[in-house]
């Protein structure tokens, strides 16, 4: 039940039903393409003829088109729908704290090219840089005509309204434009958004309904912990756009120094640094963000940690597996505050998942308060997907299957 917010709001037009229905049938299209018209009728619980009028306003729109024709027992042969995906194409960009990924694909999120750089951290010469590679990659494949938009995800928070980054502490940015400025560079639209917020954008987005889940939270472990949060079907931003910043959640104020500048985050426990510090012993607030930088960029990477571990260096295992228990610990907190159907868990940490169970899912039962909040299912994305850039490119694709809003 959703009370309506008398002080915003759309009143329902004439076509507001049929425009509700239209975005429901292309959702099914997307969800269960090869679909034929009988059958998207029989789940819409529609007939043959309002159904037709929708696809055909669909076909229209381009955002759909009609591909092989399947095979009928009897009767004329259906013509199956598909999501228009080619041709739409996205520039995906994932800005980190060690490098740049620059993606061009289509909206379903299929990579067609990639750059990966070292992120340059001044600010001006950042977005005039990435500029220049945008149109270089759009102009080598003649494929700024078909480019939609580009889509910009980074480790920190943004006022997606305005498009402004509001603190990136990791890259040092705050209350900086990043969407007019490459806008007016580059010609197109851009959108911006948090890293882990645009994860779980792209699970909501690009994966199926009943894979995707109603009510998630995504948690990124990679150079800072992102999350991002839906709640029946919808990503949670908060009154500040601050909402699922439970990477500075705090586990111990006296704990190790985080990025931000305070004490004991979560992050601080588990991030790639923070196993990495827990392994060689150093004492992260000794280091400048310049240090820190070069460390990350170092050639021993958690990665590399992770295979120690595997190859039988017991301290190697204790580093990793205590990043473990506290991922357990600060799970148990999102469980205990969502309470979601499930948890995504992505970054580097997730490649040692058969090391670390036992050790999350021990920390999560013993700081969950119901043994079914306890088996709240930890589901793992792997890195080869790039879980963030399909983020970047959902900031593009989503618009298109929204619901409009009403009331
Ligand atoms: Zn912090």
């Amino acid at each position: 039940m959703r009370k309506i917010n008398t002080t915003d709001f759309n009143i329902a037009t004439r076509t507001t039903a049929r425009d509700i229905n239209r975005r429901i049938a292309l959702n099914l299209i997307r969800e269960h393409q090869p679909i034929s018209r009988a059958d998207l009728a029989r789940r819409m619980k529609l007939t043959r003829g309002v159904v037709s009028v929708l696809v055909q306003e669909l076909l229209e729109q381009e955002v759909i088109y009609e591909g092989a024709t399947g095979e009928a027992a009897r009767g004329r042969k259906p013509t199956f729908l598909y999501v228009r995906t080619q041709n739409r194409l996205a520039v995906a960009v994932d800005i980190r704290f060690s490098k740049t990924y620059l993606m061009l694909c289509d909206l379903s999120g299929r990579q067609l090219g990639m750059e990966i750089y070292d992120t340059v951290f001044s600010f001006p010469a950042f977005v005039k840089d990435l500029a220049g590679r945008i149109k270089k990659m759009l102009h080598s494949r003649g494929a700024h005509a078909d480019c939609e938009g580009v889509g910009v995800v980074v480790p920190g928070m943004v006022d997606h309204l305005t498009g402004r980054i509001l603190n990136a502490p990791a890259l040092g940015w705050r209350d900086v434009d990043i969407r007019q400025k490459l806008a007016a560079a580059t010609g197109l639209p851009v959108h911006i958004e948090n890293s882990g917020r645009a994860c779980a954008l792209a699970h909501l987005w690009l994966e199926k309904a009943e894979t995707a889940g109603h009510s998630f939270v995504y948690v990124n472990v990679s150079d800072g912990v992102g999350t991002g949060i839906v709640i029946n079907g919808e990503l949670i931003r908060g009154h500040d756009h601050v909402a699922g910043e439970f990477g500075h959640m705090p586990m111990n104020l006296d704990g190790p120094r985080c990025m931000c500048g305070a004490n004991g985050c979560w992050e601080a426990y588990i991030s790639n640094l923070a196993t990495l510090a827990r392994y060689f012993g150093w004492t992260l607030s000794q280091f400048s963000p310049k240090q820190l930088k070069e460390l990350e960029a170092k050639s021993f990477t958690i990665l590399d940690l992770i295979a120690r571990a595997r190859a039988g260096d017991a301290k190697a295992l204790g580093a990793v597996r205590t990043s473990g228990r506290f991922l357990g610990l600060g799970l148990a907190a999102v469980v205990n505050i969502i309470n979601p159907d499930c948890v995504y868990l992505g970054g580097e940490i997730t490649s040692a998942w058969d090391l670390i169970e036992d050790a999350v899912r021990a920390a999560l039962a013993e700081r969950t308060l119901t043994a079914a909040a306890a088996r709240t299912p930890l589901r793992i994305t792997t890195a080869q997907e790039y879980p963030r850039l399909r983020g970047a490119a959902a900031l593009i694709a989503a618009p298109t299957f929204a619901a409009p809003r009403v009331a």
